[in-house]
């Protein structure tokens, strides 16, 4: 894959910052993602609305297929809205209102990932009021290490998600008395950013433990969801854009044993829009500091805030007049790059190697498509940030 170029000449009539979305990357890694499934019947995966709920972005996924994987009403109504079918909906958090569980119900989503018996009881209740029944998942903590970001690790033992694997049978005894929800499948979401398949193998093999012990109490599911969590490559966002998806989904492949009238569910959030987006932004200033030299951007933690949450560290490259990545070269200095925001924690970068930077220079932070602009905010009553997509910005170029 050649690498992008970008719309200089118009992002230079742009005010900054703002969000662009190559959305030729977009195609080629929902491709990929369609690819490496081989059209099998019996896999399903649902985008995981929560990395990017951008408008655009999720109707050309809807397109492509995808069911969607939403956390929240505001989610659902995101999803409905950009085309995705109810029946390819699911449903996860641990902590859905009742608005938000009525919603869904009346939506006719496909399944409600449960993290808690007294959610499933409280989805009985109002299913049983609608009239309906409700398909629920039960969300299982598989206890696997996803050896990545404290923050965003989500599968071990001692965690706000899910159901513990010893509450399993009980909790699905329970569910069998209760008249409006019908449990269809487990549910399980290790972690977020994983780049070792390691972690993956260990969940299938959990899971194929907790599937043998459910067969031997005399119950079957019909679905299997192993949520999301693949990494992408932060480093060299350019010249490896697309995930390892093949890898991926081998990985369950070679290791879960699925049966053979069940479907095999995946939510993938981050994989599929991250590369797809970069977060372009000016040198405001070039500060000269005794120790430090600081280039002082006009985007800051308020519209990509991942290094000051979890100090993750994007790659951030210099525009030149064509559109491309100015390469590294040993006229290169130390820049701390930081944002506007009255926050010591608002860092982009500390003693990043950059070529020269002067006032004015655009400036593209990578891999911004994931947890970047769904998680801005107008602190410092900052507006939020724009977006704007390659097919618009090239077509009048
Ligand atoms: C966040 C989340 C996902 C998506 O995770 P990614 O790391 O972005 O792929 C999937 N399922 C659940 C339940 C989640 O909370």
């Amino acid at each position: 894959m050649s690498q992008i170029t970008f719309p200089v000449n118009r992002f230079q009539q742009l005010d900054t910052p703002f969000y662009y979305y190559d959305l030729y990357t977009l195609q080629q890694t929902l491709s990929a993602i369609s690819e490496a499934i081989q059209k099998d019947p019996h896999y399903q995966v649902h985008y995981a609305v929560k990395a990017n709920a951008n408008p655009r972005l999720l109707s050309l996924i809807a397109k492509a297929g995808f069911g969607a994987d939403c956390v929240s009403g505001g989610e659902i109504q995101a999803a409905l809205n950009a085309g995705f079918p109810s029946k390819k909906i699911v449903y996860a958090g641990v902590g859905k209102s009742d608005k938000e569980i009525l919603s869904a119900l009346r939506a006719g989503i496909f399944c409600f990932n449960v993290e808690s018996v007294p959610e499933l009881e409280v989805i009985n209740q109002l299913a049983a009021a609608q009239g309906v029944v409700a398909n629920v998942a039960l969300r299982i903590n598989p206890n696997v290490d996803a050896h990545t970001h404290a923050k965003i690790t989500t599968g071990l033992a001692e965690n706000k998600f899910g159901i513990a694997m010893e509450d399993m049978l009980p909790t699905l005894q329970r569910a069998d008395v209760l008249t409006n929800v019908r449990c269809v499948g487990l549910h399980f979401h290790i972690g977020s950013q994983i780049e070792q398949m390691d972690s993956f193998v260990h969940l299938c093999e959990r899971i194929n433990e907790l599937q043998d012990c459910l067969e031997a109490a005399g119950h079957n599911v019909e679905h299997i969801n192993v949520g999301g969590g693949l990494g992408v490559d932060y480093v060299h966002p350019l010249t490896n854009p697309i995930p390892q998806f093949r890898a991926y989904f081998d990985t369950f492949r070679s290791h879960l044993h699925l049966r053979p009238q069940q479907t095999l569910h995946f939510e993938l959030g981050r994989s599929v829009v991250a590369q797809c987006g970069h977060l372009i932004s000016r040198v405001l200033y070039v500060k000269e500091g005794h120790i430090k030299r600081f280039a002082i951007l006009d985007a800051g933690m308020t519209d990509l805030v991942r290094p000051a949450m979890y100090g993750s560290r994007h790659a951030i490259s210099l525009l030149d007049k064509q559109g491309g990545c100015v390469a590294a070269s040993d006229t290169n200095l130390h820049y701390d790059v930081v944002g506007p925001i009255c926050e010591s924690s608002d860092v982009f970068a500390t003693d990043l190697s950059l070529p020269l930077l002067h006032r004015g220079d655009l400036l593209a932070l990578h891999s911004a498509g994931a947890y970047g602009e769904v998680m801005a905010s107008t602190y410092n009553c900052r507006p939020l940030a724009p977006a704007y997509y390659s097919d618009e910005l090239n077509a009048e170029s």
